[in-house]
């Protein structure tokens, strides 16, 4: 499966682009058809999945099942996780807001797979397609570009936005050489795109591994799965698709963008600092969304941390009062 994934990876870089938007690339870097049945029953599984784990949590925990380490598991591997999405996937590698050293880009880089949100590369394209037409026909996720009118036509987009575009082949076929030629050009970013079911994985054992640990029956492996694996996913998925969904629909506008971006505090909490998405628009190459000192950003907070340290360089930042970028300048 790896070899037959390197050898697509190599002939995408060297052949030339071709109108069809991505229907060989992405998934076939597993050596999934891109329609195939296999392929999608592991979206379907990806996505519910994680609610039946919660609804198995709570069910274990109404009958007393729950140890205080299932809620460290769950909280140190949400906040791991996330900041691999949030500084990782989204600020570092689709818009190139710093410049670190290898070993961060590992890290990041395992840490955003295990979130169960697709591969780097695919992750990256789809998010800069977003930017590149957001809110427009071409934009995957948008809960306004062809919505139809009334409370039911509301509805649907919103769920279209949240979750609903993952299952629409025309809003996941990115073709990777249109939008991120450099991740297919970058030998690291690739080996940790083609090694996803590997983090999967990983994400999943090591908690069930680490609640065996505490208490070595089934049971404590059971529940180290449910709360740092299902749980966890669960929470890091919803959240991160509420930046799809909710911050372009409720919110402020700080900057006269011209799509329907909002900054939300409430998504601005949960999912570190991304809820500040008007920001985001407005300025997506730097490193700090959240640009008042009441909007909380703990992701912003992280990238200093790790320049303070001397891991993070070459940070771009913008200015409150700034103009905002035009569309198509967003690190790509
Ligand atoms: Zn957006
Ligand atoms: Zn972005």
């Amino acid at each position: 499966m790896l070899r037959g994934a390197n050898f697509l990876a190599e002939s995408f870089m060297s052949s030339p682009a071709h109108s069809h938007p991505g229907k060989d690339l992405g998934y076939d870097v597993y050596g999934v058809p891109p329609d195939g049945s296999l392929w999608k029953a592991l979206r379907i599984l990806v996505i519910f999945l994680p609610p039946l784990g919660v609804l198995v949590a709570m069910v274990a925990l109404w009958g007393g099942w729950f140890r205080p380490v299932d809620f460290a598991l769950f909280a140190v591997i949400y906040l791991a996780t996330g900041f691999g999405i949030t500084v990782g996937f989204h600020r570092l590698f689709t818009h190139r807001s710093f410049k670190t050293s290898p070993a961060v880009v590992w890290t990041l880089g395992i840490l955003g797979s295990m979130a169960i949100e697709g591969p780097l590369g695919w992750w990256v394209a789809t998010h800069r397609r977003h930017h590149r037409h957001s809110d427009e026909a071409d934009d995957p996720h948008s809960p306004h570009a062809g919505r139809l009118p009334g409370w039911s036509g509301k509805l649907k987009a919103l769920l279209h936005a949240h979750v609903g575009w993952s299952f629409r082949g025309d809003c996941t076929d990115t073709d990777l050489r249109r939008y991120a030629p450099d991740i297919l050009a970058d030998e690291r970013l690739m080996k940790i795109n083609r090694l996803f079911p590997v983090w999967v994985i990983a994400g999943l054992v090591l908690p069930a591994f680490v609640g065996w640990l505490v208490e070595p029956t089934w049971r404590g492996a059971l529940l180290g799965l449910l709360w740092g694996g299902l749980v966890r996913v669960f929470m890091v998925h919803h959240v991160t698709w509420s930046v799809n969904s909710i911050c372009h629909m409720w919110g402020s506008r700080d900057h006269d963008t011209d799509d329907e971006s909002r900054n939300n505090f409430w998504v601005g909490v949960l999912a570190l600092g991304e809820g500040w998405h008007n920001n985001h628009h407005a300025f997506p190459t730097s490193a700090r969304h959240g640009l008042h000192w009441w909007q909380l950003d703990t992701s912003w907070l992280l990238i200093r941390l790790l320049a303070v340290s001397g891991l993070a360089r070459d940070v771009k930042t913008a200015k409150p009062h700034g103009t905002p970028l035009p569309r198509h300048d967003s690190g790509a």
